[in-house]
Order: structure tokens, then C-alpha cells, then sequence
């Protein structure tokens, strides 16, 4: 944040806390807004690229702690520290799989000992860290010596453990002693740093007032102080993407759809509610279902992320604003990223609403063209209420009469050119209506980064699993005797009356290679363990026929064990497969691992997952520990690091100055609720203690929409 004077007589209201013990307003702005000096052209130079160009800017260089500094030897696996090196030699990784993110490897040592340590996602760190440079490195230890670094910065200082003093983040030419020296000279004028958040705020939330913490900070209180400016720091960001959010809704149209139930006359979706689904709504089906259709009664497009674990009835959700759409003479899409869910998705549609007359049909690059003529002439006229399909729906000859809910399954899977088609389909003859849009994503997207890189959606969560659901149980195994075991207990599922799914090895390097794989496990377990069984098989490389031959004889029932690749892993829906073995399970991301277990536990019986892999794998830990998807996504976000995540953007997390994700998740959730009640209460900013707000807020913009990220 900069400290440009504001000048005088601009008529800002004063905030009441500045006048208590303040001096006037314009000496201590003008204080802060002058440039320090470092005394000599290196020590300036380094001060310009650390962006220490105003006192206000030195003052929010707050110091690192480093009494938690540790000693190479001293680490302890799985621990977060910060340690202090010299660097040895670093090279970058080549990258060789599409999707992996570049690697910097540095040898570093302290006095106690040598430590391999990895960066990511920042190649130019080869040339900014040659051998010889000292380093204060924060990040999480693992085994064998190795030590993954969330936040690091130069040090000029000697290496030395369990050293007092607080550290600086220094840069070439100006060392942290020399930052140091320079802060004690301004400390003063901490005490006059205008402080954009409202009292009320600060009481609620606990918070120092600014001068509190900046001087704090420097005297060596660290936390407090970072805390409050990372409040600020979130606190900005969601008051930006919520202004945005609701700029945009204010300013596009899209077609009202009402409840149009009139006394004892239901309307169609309370009538399917009532009369024809199959089964009770969960609470939290419930809830989303009235958020959907709240938003769609309005006259401004929704745009809402549904996230729900797999199986959770994602899919229920969606069916009621599209019939919501078809009550009030719409129409609406489904579009799935694949044929296999698109088929899924039209079957599972037509199961929930059984004698329902609503027109519904499929339109897939397998829809033979006599028929696609057919239905798209029922679509361009009006008669055709709902359509589901793959991207088949965006290509230029499908015409809507009146789309109004665009519904899109495994979101991210779609590239935003994709996402948009469609929408662009919704278009009126005059070009402004927008469609309502539903996202639905299985994968779940840990809440830190839901309310940040999807902060311009909306999202509701459907955490509860339909009633009557047995949670599953997973086993880590390898080895032979696990083996066998595994097998045994496959068997007993089976003479149950149950069916099992059997994975096999993940191949990176080629679909033929897995499909071959694939094959050979299941000649090896027809012929053999499941040999008094009717094993079936399914890879990518058979042809679309055989894979819906295979999944149909699987789901009558017909066959008790289906050999596959990932190919399962979405739109699946086989209550009675009760047991998944995984072959080679630390080869897949925890998020794909918890997609394939979602295969089973699905009806009523109890389920169990087996993994072959290796035991004290993190990874597979953590999976066999959690049945929960969201625990999981945290999991993996820790895990992994910040700034990536399988198959979502990515987040502009390490943009943040102040706060660290997914550490400070909860000051995160704060600062949403805040921000939410300030423009609720002053939309605008306008009152008298939301002027300093609305002031910083501007002057951040730049850098928040570093932040803010993109779709
Ligand atoms: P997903 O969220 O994975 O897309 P689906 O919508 O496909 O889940 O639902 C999974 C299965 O659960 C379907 O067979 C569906 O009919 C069933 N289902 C959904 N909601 C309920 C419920 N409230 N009670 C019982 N079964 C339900
Ligand atoms: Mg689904």
C-alpha cells in the first residue's frame, strides 16, 4: 500500500479513532510518504526493488521470525521450519510431463549439515541464487533430507542457528542490519499510519489498530502484526472480487423463472418434488435446490459452483432448474465433458423423473444424423425442453429457441472458450440476455481457493451423503500375503452378491500401454483368482460400442468384477459394486484416487477400498485416513504446495505479501464475512468510516488484480 497524501480539504470524513491522540491529519501523511534514505547508490537500489520507496512502505516491511530457525540436523520429517543456508549449487528440473510444474533443486548446507531442497513454479531462482548466496528458507521437511520451500529471501547475514535477532527480507546491496537501522530511524511515524478499517471491525475481529501493529511488528511481535495487515490484505481482495461480482449482476439481464405454482395448481418442479422423485432430498439438497431457484427467479444470471462429493446428487440439483427453466416455457442444457457421463447424465436424468413429460433427448458425436436433424429442429422450434451432450451442444448448428439454464458437469474439464459457447447459444434476438449457469464439479476445490480463484461465482457445497449411505473403509496393502488377502476378501464380496472393481496401473506415457496393461490383468484374474466369476473388461482404447457393452453388462448385474483403466472414474453408478482394488495407487493425485473410490459406496451395503502402493506414502495416508473430499483437497494443497492444483486454474495465492494460504484460511473466512457485511451495510463505501476503506482499496487495485484471478 502506498501513502500518497490525500492533501487537504479533499472533504474526507475523519475517522473518529484518528482524532483520539492524533496530531492533525496532514503532517503525519506527509511523514509517511517520504522517502527514506539508505545512504549509498547500492544499498538505494536494493531498497527500490524491495519497493522501500516511502516510509509507509519501510514501515510495512515487517521482519521475519527466525528464533523458530532450526539447524539442518535438527529438522523433524513432516515439520514446517525455517532454516538459514548457503546455497551450494541449484539447477532447474527439465519439465517432461505436460501439466508438471517447472522445479528448481538447490544443494544447500548450514553448519550442522547438507539439505536437498525444491523450489516451484520459479525457474529464474537459478540465476537469482547462485552458489555462495545465504538464504533464509521456510517450507515443510520431508524424508530423506529433502525440504519443500513455501517462502524464502535472500539474507546477508551470517549463518548461524538459534540466532535472536528478527530478520529482514534484504536484497542485493542492502542488508537486513542496514533495513534495520533505517526502521529505527521512522519507527515514529508508525504512530500516525491512517488505519482503513473501521473500529468496529477491529474490536470484532480482534485486531490491532495499524500504529499497534506496525510497531509491534518491528519490537519483534510478529504474528499479531502480520496478521492484521494479511486481514487487510484478504480483507481488500474479497471487497474487489464482491464489488465485481455484483457490478456484473446488476448490469446483465438474463430471463426471470419464477415458481409458477398457483394455489392448489403446482408448478412443475413442486410437483416433481412432491409426486415423482424417487427419493427424500438431503438437507443440504434441499438448501442448494432453493439457492439454485432463488437465483434463477431473478432477472440477473447466476453463475454458482456446485460442488458436491461424488455421489453426493449433484445431478438432482441441476434437474430442478432445468425443469425450473421448462415450467416457465425455457429450455435447458446439460453439457458433460464425455460421452460415457453424458449417457450417464441422460439415464440418471430420466431415472429421477419417472413418467415426467418433459421432452429431454441426447445429443453426442454418436448420435446418428438422421436423428441430430430431428432433434435439432425440435430444439430451434421450441419443442425439445431439455438437452444433454457433450461438446456436441456448442457446434454452430445447434440453435435453442429460449435457452435459460446452461448446466456444466466437471467444469474445469471445459476450457473457458467451451464454457462460454454455450452461453453465447442463450443470446436473444437483441444479443443481451445471459443464461443462468450452473457449475458442478466432483472435484473439490479447498475452500481457501474457492472464495479466492472463484470468488466472482458464487458457490454452494453439498457435503451430506444421501441417507443410508455406508462410509468406506480403505486399506493400504502391498506384498503378497496383502495380496492374497485381498483377493479372499474380494471373494467373500462377491459370493455376497456384490461387485468389485479392480484398477489397474496408471501409464503415464500412453493409453495403449495402460489398455495393455489392463488386458493382461484381466486374463491373469479371469483365468485365476476370480475364476469362478464373470469378469468383464474396460480400457480407453476399445471401441465406444464394446465400453458401453462392458459398462451395461456390469450395471444388470451380469458380470461380478470389471477389470479397468480410469476410464471409470466419472459417471459411474453401479449400488452394488461394494469393493475397488487399486493397483499402483501412489501414482495418481489424491483428488483423482478419491474420484475412482467414489465409484463405490453407493448404495446400501458398506464398502471397501484396497490400494496396492507404497505404505508410507503421504499421499495414501492421508487417503486411507479421510473419506472426505474437501479434507482431502486440503490435504493435497498442503501437500503440494501453494499454486497448484490438478486440473484448476491456477491460484495467484503467492501473490499475497502478508498472508500465506492455506495457513491463514481462517483469517481468510473473516475477511470474506467482513467484506460481505460492509457492502451489504454501504455498497459503495460511502459512509464516514468506510472512506479510509474505499481510499486504500483504490490505491491497492493494481496489485489486487494480481490476485484476482482470471478465469
Ligand atoms: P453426483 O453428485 O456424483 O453427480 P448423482 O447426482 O449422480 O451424484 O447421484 C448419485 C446417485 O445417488 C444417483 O443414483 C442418484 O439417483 C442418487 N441420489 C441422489 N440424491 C439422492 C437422495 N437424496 N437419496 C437417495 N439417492 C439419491
Ligand atoms: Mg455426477
Amino acid at each position: 500500500m502506498d501513502y500518497t497524501p490525500r492533501g487537504l480539504g479533499d472533504g474526507a470524513p475523519l475517522d473518529h479513532q484518528e482524532l483520539i491522540g492524533a496530531p492533525l491529519r496532514w503532517p503525519s501523511e506527509k511523514a509517511l510518504a517520504e522517502r527514506p534514505s539508505f545512504g549509498g547508490r547500492k544499498a538505494e537500489e536494493g531498497a527500490e526493488h524491495l519497493g522501500l520507496v516511502t516510509v509507509g512502505a519501510l514501515l510495512e516491511h515487517l521482519p521475519r521470525d527466525r528464533r523458530e530457525a532450526r539447524t539442518v540436523a535438527a529438522l523433524a520429517a513432516g515439520e514446517q521450519a525455517t532454516v538459514v543456508v548457503e546455497v551450494r549449487s541449484i539447477s532447474s528440473r527439465p519439465v517432461r510431463r505436460r501439466g508438471m510444474r517447472p522445479l528448481v533443486e538447490a544443494l544447500v548446507f548450514d553448519a550442522t549439515g547438507p539439505l536437498q531442497v525444491t523450489f516451484f513454479n520459479q525457474p529464474w531462482l537459478v540465476k537469482k541464487y547462485p552458489p555462495g548466496t545465504r538464504l533464509v528458507l521456510h517450507g515443510t521437511y520431508e524424508a530423506r533430507n529433502r525440504f519443500r520451500v513455501s517462502s524464502h529471501a535472500p539474507t546477508a547475514d551470517e549463518i548461524g542457528a538459534g540466532d535472536e535477532v528478527a530478520h529482514y527480507p534484504a536484497a542485493e546491496g542492502l542488508s537486513s542490519t542496514q533495513i534495520l537501522a533505517v526502521v529505527r530511524e521512522h519507527l515514529g511515524a508508525a504512530r500516525l499510519a491512517p488505519d482503513p478499517l473501521p473500529g468496529r471491525l477491529r474490536a470484532r475481529h480482534r485486531l490491532p489498530d495499524m500504529p499497534s501493529a506496525l510497531l509491534a511488528g518491528h519490537a519483534g511481535q510478529l504474528e499479531p502484526a502480520r496478521q492484521r495487515l494479511a486481514f487487510d490484505e484478504l480483507l481488500y481482495v474479497q471487497l474487489d472480487l464482491l464489488r465485481r461480482r455484483s457490478r456484473r449482476a446488476e448490469e446483465v439481464k438474463a430471463p426471470q423463472l419464477p415458481a409458477t405454482d398457483d394455489g392448489a395448481q403446482k408448478g412443475l418442479v413442486s410437483e416433481w418434488i412432491d409426486q415423482q422423485l424417487p427419493f427424500e432430498l438431503t438437507g443440504d439438497q434441499e438448501r442448494a435446490v432453493a439457492v439454485v431457484l432463488g437465483d434463477i427467479a431473478r432477472g440477473h444470471p447466476m453463475q454458482r459452483l456446485l460442488m458436491g462429493e461424488v455421489g453426493s446428487g449433484k445431478t438432482v440439483v441441476a434437474l430442478a432448474a432445468m425443469l425450473r427453466a421448462v415450467e416457465n416455457g425455457h429450455q435447458a442444457a446439460l453439457m458433460a465433458p464425455t460421452e460415457t457421463l453424458a449417457n450417464q447424465h441422460f439415464a440418471t436424468l430420466q431415472e429421477l423423473m419417472p413418467g415426467q413429460a418433459v421432452p429431454i433427448a441426447l445429443l453426442t458425436g454418436s448420435t446418428p444424423a438422421a436423428r441430430r436433424r430431428d432433434l435439432l429442429g425440435k430444439l430451434a422450434s421450441g419443442q425439445l425442453g431439455i438437452l444433454v451432450g457433450t461438446h456436441a451442444l456448442i457446434e454452430d448448428d445447434v440453435l435453442f429457441d429460449r435457452l435459460a439454464v446452461v448446466v456444466v458437469d466437471e467444469q474445469h474439464r471445459f476450457g473457458v472458450r467451451q464454457r462460454t459457447a454455450l452461453d453465447a447459444k442463450a443470446a436473444g434476438p437483441a444479443g443481451t440476455a445471459a443464461p443462468h449457469v450452473l457449475h458442478m464439479t466432483a472435484t473439490p476445490i479447498p475452500r481457501t481457493l474457492a472464495l479466492l480463484g472463484y470468488g466472482d461465482l458464487d458457490v454452494t457445497e453439498l457435503r451430506e451423503l444421501p441417507k443410508g449411505r455406508e462410509p468406506i473403509a480403505t486399506h493400504l496393502a502391498s506384498g503378497e500375503r496383502d495380496r492374497s488377502r485381498a483377493y479372499e476378501r474380494i471373494r467373500e464380496e462377491l459370493r455376497a452378491g456384490r461387485q468389485a472393481y479392480v484398477v489397474c496401473p496408471l501409464v503415464e506415457e500412453s493409453d495403449a500401454l495402460a489398455a495393455r496393461a489392463a488386458t493382461a490383468e484381466y486374463e491373469r484374474l479371469s483365468a485365476d483368482e476370480f475364476e469362478d466369476f464373470t469378469v468383464a473388461l474396460i480400457h480407453g482404447q476399445m471401441p465406444s460400442a464394446q465400453k458401453a457393452e462392458a459398462m451395461r453388462s456390469f450395471k444388470a448385474g451380469e458380470v461380478d468384477v470389471l477389470v479397468a483403466t480410469t476410464v471409470i472414474e466419472v459417471g459411474v453408478d453401479v449400488p452394488n459394486a461394494t469393493v475397488m482394488l487399486i493397483e499402483n495407487a501412489e501414482r495418481y493425485g489424491l483428488s483423482q484416487l478419491h474420484q475412482l473410490r467414489g465409484r463405490i459406496g453407493r448404495g446400501e451395503h458398506a464398502s471397501v477400498c484396497i490400494c496396492f502402493g507404497a505404505k508410507e506414502s503421504e499421499r495414501l495416508t492421508a487417503f486411507s485416513t479421510w473419506n472426505d473430499g474437501f479434507k482431502l483437497a486440503e490435504v493435497d494443497l498442503r501437500i503440494r504446495g501453494e499454486g497448484e492444483l490438478t486440473g484448476t486454474r491456477q491460484s495467484g495465492m503467492a501473490a499475497f505479501r502478508f498472508a500465506t494460504m492455506p495457513e491463514d484460511g481462517e483469517l481468510l473466512e473473516r475477511a470474506r464475512l467482513s467484506a460481505r457485511e460492509i457492502l451489504e451495510l454501504d455498497p459503495e463505501l460511502q459512509m464516514a468510516e468506510h472512506v479510509p476503506l474505499r481510499e486504500a482499496l483504490e490505491r491497492v487495485r493494481g496489485s489486487l488484480l494480481a490476485i484476482a484471478i482470471a478465469a
